[in-house]
């Protein structure tokens, strides 16, 4: 979801910008993906007896993990050796190459949103958005069927 709720017409709509994680979706990601092909999905997080996304977190002055709820919309996530310090900016990597992954927007908090890939393709068709800022809880599933409803709402 993003930028295109600005344009709906109702104000429950427009108020869907980010800040608030937004349980209504539930769906559970089986597959997650670096752009190099490697599984981040592990069990140094577990959520409801599903593992989590696990990031390795780099900035200036600390490195450690972030293990994230698996299930879009649920905004669980546990710092793993590292020291959560909200507004902060951090880099976001693969834990198996320490690759950062790549930006592919920009997040209404003026972060970069970086993608993690739901099909080992590594298209940004399919892929998972997440904010590099601690504290912004802004993330989004695209998926074909997104890019569908988007493309319809161009004709409202
Ligand atoms: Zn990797
Ligand atoms: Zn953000």
């Amino acid at each position: 979801m993003g930028i295109m709720w600005l344009l709906g017409g109702n104000d429950s709509q427009k108020r869907r910008v980010i800040e608030k994680c937004d349980q209504e979706d539930g769906q559970l990601i089986t597959e997650c993906y670096c752009q190099n092909g490697h599984s981040i999905l592990s069990d140094k997080g577990v959520f409801d007896g599903h593992p989590g996304l696990t990031l390795k977190l780099k900035n200036g002055k600390q490195e450690g993990y972030l293990s994230i709820s698996p299930f879009i919309g649920d905004c669980r996530r546990e710092f793993i050796n590292f020291e959560r310090i909200p507004g902060n900016v951090v880099e976001l990597c693969c834990p198996v190459c320490s690759e950062p992954f790549p930006i592919y927007n920009e997040c209404s908090c003026g972060a970069h949103l970086v993608a993690l890939f739901t099909s080992p393709k590594t298209q940004f068709s399919h892929c998972v958005g997440l904010c590099q800022r601690i504290g912004c809880l802004h993330s989004e599933l695209i998926s074909e069927r997104d890019l569908r409803l988007f493309s319809r709402q161009d004709y409202f």
